[in-house]
């Protein structure tokens, strides 16, 4: 027993002689000072801990916690190879475990945690069906998650089955790549009303994410036929207000050969939905959606485009912003161009109860969600305040004018004023968040964390996609994204300053850690049999797959669950 505390103690000291050796150790300022004696206590007093868990033999974790100061992990030998967790498989997980391939080459094991049994995020659930040419990134992020370094654990939720002291046991470094999924709120009375969803809501219906089809299908059958609304009002006119639009006009017979889920399509091509009205807080030259996407919803066949020709009138700042800006110059003349042309035939069809309009709705915001009277409480009616714009060029703002108007026969209103990054559940208290803008604050990709008062990096944490930087940008904006933060953790393993994965666990990871926990993982293989069965389905039906829509089809698919 003397002989384990003495060695503890002599690797401990030699830790901490280490430790000072770090650039935030090294600042020669006063405030340097207080944070050097701040650092030193805490390791000090983290260091006094272990030591008295080990003489009282109950030093079983592999990881200490001491209040609020920093997590350290027992030292063990260096690991060869190295293993990392990358936790998410969006495109930031994939382009990150791809990166951590690159830097750190034959010694790299990564392991990529996923809460779903399927893997790729927002490419297999939020990309738009009809945007097939989009989803073939699905093919290189497939050949990562083949390569034999690579260990896909689907069906494992982060928060839930791992917590991150088992990954700081087990990873030199951990990559959080768990998107946003959770949604800004317009903050306006009746919002919560049923018919009232977030955008997120419905693509992951139309997409087969799990969650919504269970949570949201019967809701939106009964909006999508409702006998007392024939319009779906869209809050919003970025590109994700855009698909839903489209989805909702486009005919339900072009979406056939997609990878549409068929419980969507049904519901689609039942649906009484004649007008879509998008409305945006802000004006016609302020619009967040790209060109190519919206030149795409104005030339939907059959489908009238309506706007107050009021509300394309522009001031000279708006001008302005059309210049300063080509993408949004290139809107405004689509938009322009689709009034002054209807498609043919398209007012005979509206007058004749067929065809469908679109409505823009520029210079407006929501002030209340009014419900049905007919004891069912869904949202019928929506109250918006009409807005006019102040302020120079390049930051014009919409200010109410204090008029009001009312649009009434809604079924059904999406809000799409953006995804909202959450904090993992069950992630331990006191872990770095910013509620705010629903990001891990991070510099570079290294969490950080205030250590009295001095942001300090969480020693192996990183984090990159829409949970470092917000939930914006295309899929490739993530291959940047993932690259600074491999480059971050490549720079602290050329210092030292990666965990060091304990050496009881034996690099092997945290997959025998969920089987002793029961959790039912689906492996790359799994994925794979999964993948062979929708498309199986898909070919079936002329389209390129058919989605499994609930978790439990997808695990006992990948398990093999059933078969003889
Ligand atoms: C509706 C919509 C349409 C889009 N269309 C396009 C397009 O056409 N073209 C384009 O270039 N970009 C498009 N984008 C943007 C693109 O999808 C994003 O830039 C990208 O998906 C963000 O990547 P990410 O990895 O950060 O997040 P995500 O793609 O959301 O991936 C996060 C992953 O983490 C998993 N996860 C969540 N919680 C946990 C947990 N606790 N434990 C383990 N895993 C967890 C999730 O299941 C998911 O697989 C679209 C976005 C949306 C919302």
């Amino acid at each position: 027993m003397f002989a384990r505390l003495r060695a503890w103690a002599t690797l401990h000291a030699s830790w901490l002689r280490s430790a000072v050796v770090w650039p935030q150790f090294q600042d020669p300022t006063p405030a340097g000072n207080n944070h050097r004696h701040t650092m030193l206590r805490s390791l000090a007093s983290a260091t006094r801990e272990t030591l008295l868990r080990q003489a009282r033999g109950l030093a079983t974790s592999a990881v200490i916690a001491s209040g609020g100061s920093p997590v350290f992990n027992s030292p063990g030998k260096e690991s060869t190879p190295r293993r990392f967790c990358v936790v998410g498989s969006g495109p930031a997980g994939m382009y990150a475990a791809d990166r951590l391939l690159a830097a750190f080459g034959e010694d790299a094991r990564v392991d990529v945690v996923e809460k779903l049994p399927t893997p790729f995020g927002l490419v297999r659930s939020g990309v738009a069906p009809d945007h097939a040419g989009t989803k073939s990134v699905v093919n290189r992020f497939d050949g990562i998650l083949r390569d034999p370094r690579v260990t896909y654990l689907g069906n494992v939720s982060f928060g839930e089955h791992v917590g991150l002291d088992d990954l700081f046991a087990r990873y030199s470094a951990t990559v959080l790549c768990y998107g946003a999924e959770g949604d800004k709120k317009l903050g306006v009375p009746g919002e919560d009303l049923p018919g009232s969803h977030s955008a997120r809501e419905f693509v992951g219906w139309y997409n087969g994410d799990p969650r919504c089809v269970k949570d949201l299908d019967a809701p939106l059958r009964r909006a999508l036929t409702c006998a007392e609304g024939d319009t779906v009002v869209i809050f919003g006119l970025g590109n994700v207000a855009v698909d839903c639009a489209r989805m909702l006009l486009r005919s339900p017979e072009h979406l056939a050969s997609t990878d549409v889920c068929q419980h969507a399509l049904e519901a689609l091509r039942r649906s009484t939905v004649r007008r879509v009205v998008m409305v945006g807080r802000r004006g016609v030259a302020q619009g967040a959606f790209s060109p190519k996407e919206l030149r795409e919803l104005l030339n939907l066949p059959g489908v009238r485009v309506t706007v107050d020709p009021r509300e394309l009138k522009l001031e000279p700042e708006d001008e302005a912003d059309l210049a300063a800006q080509r993408p949004r110059r290139r809107a405004y003349e689509a938009i322009v161009k689709s009034i002054e042309s209807p498609p043919a035939g398209v007012e005979a069809d509206l007058k004749a109860g067929g065809g469908r309009e679109l409505v823009l709705k520029f210079l407006r915001s929501p002030t209340e969600f009014l419900p049905s009277d007919d004891g069912k409480n869904s949202v019928r009616a929506v109250e918006l305040a009409v807005n006019r714009l102040e302020g120079a060029a390049g930051s014009r703002k919409a200010v109410p004018t204090g008029e009001k108007e009312r649009l009434d026969r809604v079924s059904l209103v999406l809000r799409s004023v953006g995804y909202k990054g959450l904090p993992a559940k069950g992630v331990k208290e006191g872990f770095p968040f910013d509620h705010e803008r629903g990001v891990v604050p991070n510099v570079a990709g290294r969490v950080m964390e205030k250590m009295g008062g001095y942001p300090t990096h969480v020693t192996g944490v990183y984090v990159a996609g829409w949970l470092k930087r917000g939930p914006t940008g295309i899929i490739g904006t993530n291959l940047h994204c993932a690259e600074e933060t491999v480059e971050s953790i490549a720079e602290d393993a050329a210092n030292g300053r990666l965990r060091r994965p304990d050496y009881r666990f034996k690099g092997k990871g945290v997959r025998p850690l969920l089987e002793s926990r029961g959790v039912r993982v689906v492996d790359a293989e799994g994925w794979g049999r999964i993948d062979a069965a929708e498309r199986a389905a898909g070919e079936a039906a002329g389209k390129p797959r058919e989605k499994f829509v609930s978790v439990d089809s997808m695990v006992r698919t990948a398990l093999a669950i059933g078969e003889s």
